[in-house]
């Protein structure tokens, strides 16, 4: 079931937001080559919970450890922060999601650290591009289809993998709730969008094959050619005639050292 959320939960999502915002930004202090990843994720949890809200992540489905999912290079999603010291030339997706005034907010980013390839960052240049060729068609009158659509056939025409097992979300007093959000579909096809639906986009993109494995731990997805993976997220607001993009990158890009893109958004 599909819950549409009225104009005061939506800002009072857009305020959570604005502290997971916020927390990215304080983690984009802290990335580069050196770091442990249980670092940032304590910085993370500290900032969350100064500023009232409660880290959606830690204990989801009663098992997951931390407050951020960190997943480096191969690592599509669902990284346990851990002892892991972040190295040059890693990509590195940080996921991170706000609980506050009972709403929800989760948005993710992947950071190329210093040295990194031509090629991978082509990779994260194309994923981030293509959550906003997703967000472009969360309209309502379209169909989630046209999102999916938008999404799969810009990166496939780089070749790269678009994985399947995992999708975006509705997002609202749950975490995850419906509607799916996948990065693949066709125009014209699945859930007719709606004004007041919220919903997180959020592309996993494949240098090379689409198929994932996940680890012993029951939660750490990767490649299963080991080549690297991308994720970006934003969650939206459909309106009548765009989507309003309720989560921010803008601190991350304020804060974080290596200026790897031209434009911001
Ligand atoms: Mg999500
Ligand atoms: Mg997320």
């Amino acid at each position: 079931m599909i819950h549409l959320k009225t104009e005061e939960e939506i800002q009072i999502i857009k305020e959570s937001a604005l502290i997971l915002g916020k927390a990215h930004g304080e983690i984009a202090k802290l990335v580069k080559p050196g770091v442990k990843t249980s670092v940032l994720d304590k910085v993370a949890e500290e900032f969350i919970r100064d500023h009232g809200g409660v880290p959606s992540f830690k204990n989801y489905n009663g098992s997951f450890p931390a407050s951020l999912c960190i997943s480096v290079n191969e690592v599509v999603v669902h990284g346990f922060p851990g002892n892991y010291e972040l190295r040059e030339k890693d990509v590195v997706a940080i996921d991170c999601g706000v609980y506050y005034k009972g709403f929800h907010s989760d948005s993710a980013y992947t950071y190329p650290l210093e040295g990194v390839d031509e090629k991978t960052l082509l990779l994260l240049e194309r994923t981030y591009e293509s959550l906003f060729k997703g967000i472009e068609q969360a309209k309502a009158g379209n169909r989630m289809g046209d999102v999916s659509h938008a999404i799969q056939s810009y990166v496939e025409s780089f070749g790269y993998g678009v994985v399947r097992e995992l999708v975006g979300h509705g997002v609202g007093k749950n975490l995850h709730e419906d509607p799916e959000v996948p990065n693949y579909g066709k125009r014209g096809k699945g859930v007719k969008l709606v004004a007041g639906m919220v919903f997180a986009i959020e592309p996993m993109i494949n240098m090379g094959t689409k198929n994932v494995v996940q680890e012993r731990d029951g939660w750490t997805i990767r490649t299963a050619d080991r080549k690297p993976s991308a994720h970006f997220e934003h969650m939206v607001a459909v309106r009548e005639d765009k989507a309003e993009v309720l989560t921010t990158h803008k601190y991350i890009e304020e804060n974080y050292s290596f200026k790897w893109r031209n434009r911001s958004r």
